[in-house]
């Protein structure tokens, strides 16, 4: 996805573009070996969504053409987090729901049309080519055509499995540092057909952790092809194996047995596949002291999430635009921008790195988390418990996890007495005597 967006934003700006792929182009319905994650649920975040319909217009409605279906993400997700049941009502902001494996087609198959762009598939990246005075000259390539490719400008969107730093050590330039949160997660994901009963209830059924007393997540989401994929995951090991008992028997333990329901009347239309990932990566461009002219990252191979936060497809996209947004403003990042260029797509992906970091430290023990800390996820946890009562809370929580407004929305005074009024009213309700 990120090579496709940065693809689309330098056809603006450069008279040829290639992108390069390790793989073949995939044929209609094939699994791609080079996106294994695309196994699993993909939510593009209404941020990300927007991104992509203005740099290809029709975007939105080629994927409703195919099969993507569109969610009120109040209105029409059933959904559980703190243990609480929140509650629906239309707040018109709506996200579409279908497989990765369309997303990326429909953004690969836009990008293949661009003026100037072509594709170079069954072409691995193997290194960077050094030219004169530190800068990048091209791309070293291996597979049909082996050797090297020339280029002002050579972006790296390889993904979480990217070779950057060592091929910055290669051409003589130190890589920057790296910042990690382990949370080791795991995901476990199979296709079901939709069943007709559930179609009137709901169109995504989302169990969400009670952190940190449980650290698993149940999803029911559509996908084109009246399916449904059906992901189970969780982190610091606790995830089932891709094995069809572990899927079932971990749907069942889940707090609430509605989604083992759903899936025991439902038929599967696919083996279980599996996903594991040690935690989350980001690479730390402001401690960065050198940086070769004619070299950029993007996407996951500048930082990978958590996915339980649906953030990796928006942060391209935000990263994109942010490139974008420095191209237009005149930058060079073949020339003497090119750090402050890196540093300018990194900083957009910023404010969801910490979002995530944050919610993944939720789940360590007290001692290694300072107080502040603690007070912010003592506050977040209220406020989530109150978004499932407080149509206006919900509403903010709502626009700050899909970007739509910054995290700061949450913490002003006028959300934190309602956060703080809906827990004392919990609380009040919890003491009153069951009759
Ligand atoms: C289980 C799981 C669930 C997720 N769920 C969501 C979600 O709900 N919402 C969301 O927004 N994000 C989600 N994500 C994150 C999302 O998948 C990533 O953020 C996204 O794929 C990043 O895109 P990318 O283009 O940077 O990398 P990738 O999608 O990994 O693409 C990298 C591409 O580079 C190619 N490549 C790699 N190395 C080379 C090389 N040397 N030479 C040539 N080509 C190469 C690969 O073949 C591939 O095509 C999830 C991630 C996981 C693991």
């Amino acid at each position: 996805m990120a090579g496709c967006l940065a693809a689309r934003v330098l056809a603006d700006r450069f008279e040829s573009v290639t992108v390069v792929e390790q793989y073949e182009r995939p044929g209609p319905g094939e699994r791609r070996r080079g996106v294994p994650q695309e196994n699993h649920v993909h939510l593009l975040l209404v941020r990300g969504r927007e991104i992509l319909e203005a740099f290809y217009p029709g975007f939105v409605a080629e994927l409703e053409a195919l099969g993507a279906c569109s969610a009120d993400l109040s209105a029409d997700i059933r959904c559980q987090h703190y243990g609480l049941w929140k509650d629906r009502w239309e707040t018109g902001i709506c996200a579409h729901y279908c497989s990765r494996a369309l997303l990326d087609r429909v953004a690969r198959e836009r990008t293949e049309r661009l003026a100037g762009v072509r594709f170079a598939y069954g072409t691995k990246a193997v290194g960077l080519a050094a030219g004169a005075e530190g800068r990048v000259r091209g791309v070293r390539v291996a597979g049909a055509r082996p050797g090297e490719l020339e280029a002002e400008l050579v972006v790296d969107a390889s993904g979480g499995g990217s070779r950057a730093a060592k091929w910055l050590n290669e051409i003589g330039f130190r890589a920057p540092s790296i910042e990690t949160v382990p949370s080791r997660l795991g995901y476990a994901s199979r296709i079901y057909r939709r069943h007709p009963e559930f179609a009137g209830r709901w169109k995504v059924l989302l169990l969400l952790p009670d952190p940190p007393k449980t650290r698993r997540l149940g999803v029911v989401s559509p996908i084109e092809g009246d399916r449904w994929m059906v992901t189970l995951g969780g982190c610091h090991g606790d995830y089932p194996a891709p094995r069809t008992e572990d899927f079932l028997r971990f749907a069942k333990e889940l707090p609430s047995g509605e989604l083992h329901d759903v899936i025991s009347r439902a038929e599967p239309l696919s083996p279980v596949s599996g996903y594991g990932m040690r935690g989350g990566v980001r690479i730390r461009f402001e401690h960065a002291s050198e940086w070769p002219a004619g070299f950029l990252m993007i996407g996951d191979a500048i930082s990978r999430f958590n996915p339980f936060y649906s953030q990796g497809l928006t942060v391209c996209a935000m990263e994109a635009d942010a490139l974008r947004g420095r191209l237009e403003r005149g930058a060079d990042p073949a020339g003497a921008d090119a750090l402050a260029v890196q540093r300018a797509v990194a900083a957009a992906s910023e404010p969801a790195w910490n979002a995530a970091k944050s919610e993944d430290l939720r789940f360590s023990a007290d001692g290694a988390r300072p107080i502040r800390l603690r007070l912010l996820h003592w506050y977040t946890a209220h406020a989530a418990r109150a978004a499932a009562v407080d149509r206006e809370i919900a509403t903010r929580s709502l626009r700050v996890t899909n970007f739509l407004d910054g995290a700061d929305t949450l913490l002003g005074f006028s959300s934190a007495s309602r956060v703080l009024a809906a827990s004392v009213a919990r609380s009040l309700e919890s003491r009153r005597p069951q009759t």
